[in-house]
Formats: structure tokens, sequence, C-alpha cells
């Protein structure tokens, strides 16, 4: 599962593997929301970290044991590393051996493309839709608001996608089931498949 360590303390800006995602994602969009957002938040996380008893521990950890403002700054981190880590404008198709556990589990691989585009769009206010396997295994779809992350709960995250306003206005306005339907163009399913 992602994951990341800090050095010295302090968490680095996590890289993007790519420098355009075509249309899907706007370079406009990459440079705000990467360059900007997800910058002020590992900014925010870093301030926060000295004094708080939690330095040192990896990220994953910062988010299970961290409350308030730390909590809010360090999911968003987690949640944006593991979201612009799954892209690419060259991605890797889906396995045999993924599409038969989605199969198992929602019925066919485009159903769960269905409810998980759905559960995205009926998420209400700012949150993350999220793909994850539970301890046995099972693979479920997640709404979480805000920061959230499904390590919360005891779960392995393996994709999501962001339905914070700030990761599709700019290319889809308020349409944002169009932005959820367009994003399985540029999903690496070997990042995802790793994660499990
Ligand atoms: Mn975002």
């Amino acid at each position: 599962m992602k994951d990341l360590m800090p050095e010295n303390g302090q968490f680095a800006m996590p890289k993007l593997g790519y420098d355009n995602l075509g249309e899907i994602i706007s370079k406009e969009t990459l440079s705000f929301h990467h360059g900007k957002h997800l910058k002020a938040y590992v900014d925010n996380l870093n301030k926060l970290l000295p004094g708080s008893g939690l330095e040192g521990l990896s990220l994953v950890e910062v988010v299970k044991k961290a409350e308030g403002g730390m909590f809010n700054n360090a999911g968003q981190v987690l949640n944006h590393a593991m979201y612009f880590e799954q892209f690419g404008n060259t991605p890797k198709p889906m396995s045999a051996d993924f599409a038969a556990s989605l199969k198992r589990d929602f019925g066919s691989v485009e159903a769960f493309k269905k409810e998980f585009e759905q559960k995205g769009a009926t998420l209400f206010g700012s949150g993350w839709v999220w793909l994850s396997a539970d301890k046995e295994g099972k693979l479920v779809i997640t709404q979480q608001r805000n920061a959230e992350n499904p390590v919360t709960l005891g779960l392995r995250p393996l994709l999501t996608f962001d339905v914070w306003e700030h990761a599709y206005y700019l290319d889809y306005q308020n349409r944002r089931a169009d932005y959820l339907a367009a994003l399985w163009q540029i999903v690496d399913w070997a990042i995802v498949e790793e994660r499990l």
C-alpha cells in the first residue's frame, strides 16, 4: 500500500510521474491541484509535525493517529499522493485477475465502474470515493468526506477519485459526473493492483 516516510521530520512533496494527462485533466488543473493545493497540505502538515508526538511515523500512521488540523492535512497528503500516483498518459490495462475480483464482488467490471462513479457523483460536498480491500480481501467502495481515508476504517485503499471541486472545476465546471466518467481513461491499473 502507498505510504511515505518523513526525512528529518518532514514529508517531501510527492512528485508527478507524468507532465500531462492529455485532455482528461488539463495542465492548468494539474498545476493548481498538485502545485498549489497539495503543496499547501504538505507545508501545513510539516508545520504541525514538530512537537506533535507523531514525528518519525509514516504518513499512514500519522493519518491513523492524528486529529483535527493535523488529521486534515495528513489525510489530504496521503489522499492526493495516491490520486496523482495512480494516473498516467500511457496507463497499463487491468489484469485478468483483478477484473475477476471486481466481477466476483460487483457482478462485472462495468457494474463496478458504474457504482464507483455513482458514489462519487452523489457524495455531498467535498470528499473522495474509494475502492479498497477489506481484511478478507473483498473489494468495497466507500464515500469518504473531506480528508478521510479508508485506512482509518481498517481497509486497504486501492483507487480513489477526488471529488473536491478543485479537482475538476477548471476543466468540467459543475459536471462532476463527466469528470468521473473520463478518469477511467488515465487509471494505471498496474499501480492500483500493486497496492493490493
Ligand atoms: Mn484535491
